[in-house]
């Protein structure tokens, strides 16, 4: 089995999100790899364990995002590769997706791509269903559970988590499968994975090397534009103590002032 994780690297979850001169910050929060990903590498590795075969990392990304894909690493994946290039800036989800699906055509015999369901920066949740139209492949979204994998059949068997229940789903591999809390506890790196993590070396490729078009990319190539991005209005609120000299008195007052306010 060859499986490829797209991980993406984003700011810590509890980063505050600034605008300043109409442009997104995190300000100087840390930067870390998005927990839905971590669900993806941890069914890719299950998957490997029990198939045999390899687990690759990818992501697009500045050159920090290395630091992503040494996480990757020191959990257990053999291989990962870094997307960068000063063209790929501004890019939206559609250039993404185009960009990661040459990286997977280049890395050749691919089985299986795991994704997060979503970024917790970006959070369209595209990405997934437009990697699996580049690469002409089935998609199956929302999955929280792996109940079949047959590398001979080539064949798949997961559950899809509904507002109601599950829908179990059969597909034919090469498959795009993004995964949800619960499908897995993501590991934790051990000391000997980070080590060798951080000695690992991490292959990087620009749009020339995947054969993008630069025009398709970037600002150049995004559908979608950030007019603006503005916080939302913090909410004034009033706190009111409700005095009394027993419980029962203080009760009795708030139960008229919810009254009065048609609260109940
Ligand atoms: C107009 C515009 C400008 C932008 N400019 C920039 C910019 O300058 N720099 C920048 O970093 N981002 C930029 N972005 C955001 C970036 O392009 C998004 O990462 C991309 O649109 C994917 O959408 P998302 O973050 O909502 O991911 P989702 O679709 O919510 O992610 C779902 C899953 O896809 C995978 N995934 C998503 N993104 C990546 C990735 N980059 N690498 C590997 N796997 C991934 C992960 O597994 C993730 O869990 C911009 C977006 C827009 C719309």
């Amino acid at each position: 089995m060859n499986i490829v994780v797209c991980v993406k690297q984003v700011p810590d979850t509890a980063a505050k999100l600034q605008v300043v001169d109409s442009h997104v910050t995190w300000g100087d929060s840390p930067l870390i790899v998005n927990p839905w990903d971590e669900y993806a590498y941890e069914e890719a590795l299950l998957l490997k364990e029990k198939h045999g075969g390899r687990a690759v990392a990818i992501t697009m990304g500045p050159e920090s995002a290395i630091e992503a894909l040494k996480t990757c690493l020191a959990v257990g994946c053999d291989e990962a590769y870094l997307i960068t290039d000063p063209v790929l800036k501004g890019s939206d989800a559609p250039a993404t997706a185009l960009t990661l699906a040459k990286a997977i055509q280049k890395l050749g015999e691919v089985d299986l791509v795991l994704l997060g369901k979503q970024a917790i920066d970006g959070d369209t949740g595209l990405t997934p269903a437009m990697l699996g139209r580049h690469l002409g492949w089935t998609v199956l979204t929302q999955v929280i559970k792996i109940q079949d994998l047959d590398p001979a059949a080539r064949t798949i068997r997961v559950e899809r988590l509904l507002e109601e229940g599950r829908q179990v789903c059969t597909a034919r591999l090469p498959a795009v499968v993004s995964v949800i809390k619960g499908i897995n506890e993501p590991r934790y790196p051990s000391f000997m994975g980070i080590r060798k993590a951080s000695k690992a070396t991490i292959p990087t490729w620009g749009v020339n090397d995947l054969g993008v078009d630069p025009g398709r990319v970037g600002a150049a190539g995004a559908f979608v534009a950030w007019p603006e991005i503005y916080m939302m209005p913090v909410k004034e609120t009033k706190v009111e103590w409700i005095e009394g000299s027993t419980p029962q008195e203080i009760a009795a007052k708030l139960a008229d002032k919810l009254i009065a306010e048609k609260v109940i």
